[in-house]
C-alpha cells in the first residue's frame, strides 16, 4: 500500500529563528518536502534536513513568481506521492498568508493536514521595537489590516471605522502605501499628532524603526528609505518605543554572525552569540568523515604497545579515535600505559570526558607550541601516535622530526567542503572561522572571484588567520584558541 502523505501548514514567525515554535521545528526536521516563502528566516531554512526537497515559491510584493494555484497544486501532488510536506510561511499561516486557500484543494482530495500557528509579525515586530501592542493606559484593542495594493488601485480601507475604534492599528504589506494610509486616517479625523511607526526587517540584525506621527511618517519613511518587509503601527503605544527599545541595544543586537564550523560543533558558539543578541547564520562550510577501511590505524591499534604518547589535535580526532577503537572491539584499557597530549582545552575536555587525564597541553593552543612542548617531554626511546585529520598541518610533524621525536602521523578523518547557495553578505556581518579548513570551505562557497576585502573574519588562531589573510579579509585573531576567547574578541574588537 502507498504511504499516506500529509501536509503541515507551518508558521515560521517573523524571521528570528528563536521565534519558530517547538512544534514547527519538530515537523520541519521530519519533512520530506518543504515549500517555503521569501520571508522565512535563513536560520529556519537551515533547519530543513539536507535530504528534504526544497521548493522556493517566494513572492515579492506586487509580483507572484509562482501563482497561488500552482502552489496549491504542488502541495497536493507532493502529498499524493506519500510525502510529508511542510508548507512553511512567514509569521502565522492564517494572517494574510493565504493559508485558507491552500487548504481548499487538500480538503477536496482528502489529504490529511495540520496547522502549526506561528508568531505573527503584526505583534512580534512591534515587540522587538519596544512597542507593546496593547497597554492599559493607551490601547485596549489592536487591529491588523492589509494595506496591499492590487495593480496600483487604491486600497479599500474603512478609515472612518478604524479611527473610531481607538485601538492600535497595524498595517501589513504597507510600505508602498504609507502616505495613502496616513492620509486616509487624517481625513477620517484622527489626531494629526497620533504617534505612528514603521518597522523594517523586524527581529533580524538589520531591523530599523522610524517613529513619527501620522502627519510626517510617510516623509520620514521615505527619507530613511524604508523598504519591504515592514509593518506600520499607528497608536499611542508607538511613543513607548523610545523608552522600551531593546533588541538592537544588545551587545551583538545589530550583528549577523556567520558560523562556518561543522553543524555538530557549531552549537556552543552559536548559543553564546545568540545570548549576546546576534543573529546567527550557521553556514557549515566543511564536514568531517571518519575514514573507513583505515589500514594504517588498524596497524597502529595492533602495535599500540610500541607507543608512549597519543597526541590529539582536535575534538573530532578524539571522537573518531574512540569510535574506531570500539568498532575494532579494542578495550580502552589497552591504552592504560600511554600518556595523552591535547592541543587545547576543548580537545583536552573531550579526552578527559572519557575518564583519561591529559598529561600535556601547551599554554598556547597551536600546533607549534604543542610540537615544541612535546619535544621536551618525549624521551628518546618513546614513540608518539598522532591520530588526526588527513592533510593536517605539517608544522606539527616538521618540528617533531627536527627534534628527532619518533612518531606515526595517522589520518583518522577527512574534511570535505560543503556546497551552499551562498547568502548575500552584508557590511555589518561577522564571519567566525574556527579552523583553516573552514576558511577554505568558505572561499569555495563564495568562489575565488568574490571580493573578500570587506569580510570581517574573526579567527580562532594564527593558522586560521593566515588562511583568511590570503584573501585579504579583515582579520581579527582571538587571544586564545578557544570559543570563549573568540566571543571576547568579538565583544572587544568588533563592537564599537
Ligand atoms: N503571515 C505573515 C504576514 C504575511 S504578509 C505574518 O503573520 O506575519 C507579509 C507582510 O508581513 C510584509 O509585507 C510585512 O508587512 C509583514 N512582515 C513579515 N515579516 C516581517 C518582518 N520581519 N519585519 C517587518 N514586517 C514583516
Amino acid at each position: 500500500m502507498n504511504k499516506q502523505g500529509k501536509v503541515w501548514l507551518v508558521g515560521a514567525g517573523p524571521s528570528d529563528e528563536g521565534l519558530l515554535t517547538i512544534k514547527g521545528k519538530t515537523v520541519l526536521q521530519q519533512a520530506d518536502v518543504v515549500v517555503y516563502d521569501k520571508l522565512v528566516g535563513y536560520g529556519i531554512l537551515n533547519l530543513i534536513p539536507l535530504t528534504a526537497k526544497k521548493i522556493n515559491v517566494g513572492k515579492t510584493a506586487g509580483s507572484h513568481p509562482i501563482p497561488q494555484e500552482k502552489i496549491n497544486r504542488i502541495l497536493l501532488e507532493e502529498a499524493q506521492k506519500g510525502q510529508r510536506v511542510v508548507r512553511l510561511k512567514g509569521g502565522d499561516p492564517f494572517v494574510f498568508g493565504r493559508g485558507g486557500e491552500e487548504l481548499e484543494l487538500l480538503v477536496q482530495h482528502q489529504i490529511p493536514f495540520e496547522i502549526v500557528p506561528g508568531v505573527t509579525s503584526a505583534v512580534s515586530v512591534a515587540a522587538y521595537a519596544g512597542i507593546p501592542i496593547t497597554h492599559r493606559d493607551y490601547a485596549s484593542s489592536f487591529h491588523v489590516i492589509t494595506a496591499h495594493k492590487k495593480h496600483n488601485s487604491k486600497i479599500k480601507i474603512d478609515y472612518q471605522s478604524l479611527t473610531k475604534l481607538g485601538g492600535t492599528l497595524v498595517f501589513l504589506m504597507g510600505v508602498g502605501a504609507v502616505a495613502e494610509v496616513c492620509e486616509g486616517l487624517l481625513k477620517a479625523g484622527m489626531n494629526q499628532h497620533m504617534p505612528a511607526a514603521i518597522l523594517e526587517q523586524g527581529t533580524t540584525a538589520y531591523q530599523r524603526r522610524v517613529v513619527a506621527t501620522i502627519s510626517d511618517l510617510a516623509q520620514q519613511a521615505l527619507k530613511q528609505q524604508i523598504q519591504s518587509p515592514a509593518i506600520i503601527v499607528v497608536g499611542e503605544v508607538c511613543k513607548l518605543s523610545e523608552r522600551f527599545h531593546w533588541a538592537e541595544d544588545r551587545p551583538l543586537g545589530q550583528r549577523r554572525v556567520i558560523v562556518t564550523r561543522p553543524k555538530k560543533r557549531a552549537s556552543v558558539l552559536a548559543e553564546k552569540l545568540r545570548d549576546l543578541g546576534a543573529e546567527v547564520v550557521e553556514l557549515p562550510t566543511i564536514q568531517t568523515h571518519v575514514l573507513q577501511r583505515n589500514t594504517r590505524l588498524g596497524q597502529a591499534f595492533c602495535e599500540m604497545y610500541t607507543y608512549s604518547w597519543i597526541v590529539f589535535t582536535s575534538v573530532t580526532g578524539v571522537e573518531a579515535f574512540f569510535q574506531k577503537l570500539i568498532e575494532s572491539r579494542i578495550d580502552v584499557r589497552t591504552l592504560s600505559s600511554l600518556k595523552f597530549a591535547a592541543i587545547g582545552s576543548a580537545t583536552k575536555q573531550a579526552i578527559e570526558q572519557r575518564g583519561i587525564l591529559v598529561e600535556y597541553m601547551p599554554l598556547c593552543y597551536d600546533a607549534h607550541a604543542l610540537a615544541e612542548g612535546l619535544a621536551k617531554r618525549v624521551h628518546t626511546q618513546e614513540k608518539v601516535l598522532i591520530p588526526r585529520a588527513l592533510h593536517g598541518t605539517e608544522q606539527l610533524t616538521e618540528i617533531l622530526a627536527r627534534h628527532q621525536v619518533a612518531f606515526d602521523d595517522v589520518p583518522i578523518y577527512e574534511t570535505v567542503m560543503n556546497q551552499h547557495a551562498p547568502i548575500e553578505l552584508k557590511e555589518q556581518d561577522i564571519v567566525a572561522f574556527t579552523s583553516a579548513s573552514t576558511v577554505k570551505g568558505f572561499v569555495q562557497t563564495f568562489g575565488t572571484d568574490f571580493d573578500y576585502t570587506g569580510v570581517c573574519a574573526v579567527c580562532i588562531g594564527e593558522q586560521t588567520a593566515q588562511q583568511a589573510k590570503k584573501y585579504q579579509m579583515n582579520v581579527i585573531v582571538a587571544k586564545e584558541a578557544t570559543i570563549d576567547s573568540m566571543i571576547e574578541t568579538i565583544k572587544k574588537e568588533v563592537i564599537r
